[in-house]
């Protein structure tokens, strides 16, 4: 039976993989290099629990029993010594990650299942820097964490059945729907959303429509709850290009090819979102959308 769970990495998404374990009575570790971030993710943890209350769908007692089981350090080792499952959800690189794993797999311990929250990273080439590949594995949950119902469930080349079964369980007990895919570029949902959001820029890269108008096609036409143009100012045109070379590279087919106006506008530090300007404009941090002039 799993109690003790440690997440590497307080920022978006770790701050929320630690809020849903600690609603569902489990403690939490949360790791992070710096002081400011777990700060900063605890700050956010209180305020998302704070508006659960006000809706109603928690008690006071919820919110200060779930941030009871939050414990934060900034020393890995310190941090995993007791833990059964540790999620990383660390600075997508891949350096990094495999700096974390293979002090996770000294200090971790021995019968600890090690999962990755990567959006685009070789969860096999994760695996090679431990001696426990048949234990690790990745668990790709999607952004806002408490409120999105899937976690992708990724195999790697060596993930055993045994290690799958239990975090497929794992995720249920949260609440949350798992699906199980294999480890190829992309998993499923990078491997899908990513294209069609190139295809977006290519539209508009080649006159087919402004940037108003492919949102509402694909808002009202498709029934997507975002455009496409504007979902990637969320994620960030920096993070979308990296994982269109992931694809790019990992599958050797020239349709992953970023479209050049996805390039210059990275190139620019146009990233959307938390730059304040992408295909729109948003003005003091703000996620209400302005067109881009230029686009218009
Ligand atoms: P973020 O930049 O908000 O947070 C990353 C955190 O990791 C920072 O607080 C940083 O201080 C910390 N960190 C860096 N190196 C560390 C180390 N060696 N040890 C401990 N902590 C370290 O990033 P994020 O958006 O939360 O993304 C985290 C992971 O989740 C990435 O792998 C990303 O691809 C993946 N992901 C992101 C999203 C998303 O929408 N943001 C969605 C799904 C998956």
């Amino acid at each position: 039976m799993m109690k003790n769970v440690t997440v590497i990495g307080a920022g978006a998404m770790g701050n929320g993989i630690a809020h849903v374990f600690a609603m569902n009575q489990f403690q939490v570790n949360l790791v992070d290099v710096s002081q400011a971030s777990l700060d900063k993710g605890l700050q956010t943890i209180s305020g998302n629990l704070d508006r659960m209350l006000k809706k109603g769908s928690i008690q006071e007692q919820d919110k200060s029993d779930a941030l009871s089981n939050i414990h934060t350090f900034t020393v890995l080792a310190a941090g995993v010594a007791n833990a059964d499952l540790v999620i990383e959800a660390a600075t997508e690189n891949t350096d990094i990650k495999m700096r974390i794993f293979k002090e996770l797999d000294q200090f971790a311990p021995v019968s600890a299942i090690l999962a990755s929250n990567t959006s685009s990273i070789s969860i096999t080439q994760i695996a090679a820097a431990t001696q426990r590949a048949s234990q690790v594995i990745g668990m790709h949950f999607m952004n806002p964490v408490p409120v999105m119902k899937l976690v992708e469930v990724i195999r790697g080349y060596a993930t055993s059945d045994a290690v799958t079964s239990t975090i497929m369980e794992m995720a249920k007990q949260l609440g949350k729907v798992p699906v199980e895919v294999n480890d190829y570029p992309g998993f499923v949902s990078n491997r899908i959303l990513l294209p069609m959001i190139n295809e977006a820029v290519y539209a508009l890269f080649e006159g087919v429509a402004g940037v108003s108008e492919i949102d509402t096609v694909m808002k009202l036409g498709m029934a997507h709850p975002m455009g496409p143009l504007q979902l990637a100012d969320f994620i960030g045109l920096d993070v979308c290009l990296s994982i269109l070379r992931v694809l790019q590279d990992g599958f050797g087919n020239p349709k992953y090819a970023p479209c050049p106006l996805l390039v210059n506008m990275v190139a620019a530090g146009k990233l959307g979102v938390k730059s304040g300007e992408g295909f729109y404009n948003y003005t003091h941090g703000s996620k209400d959308l302005v067109l881009a002039a230029r686009f218009q």
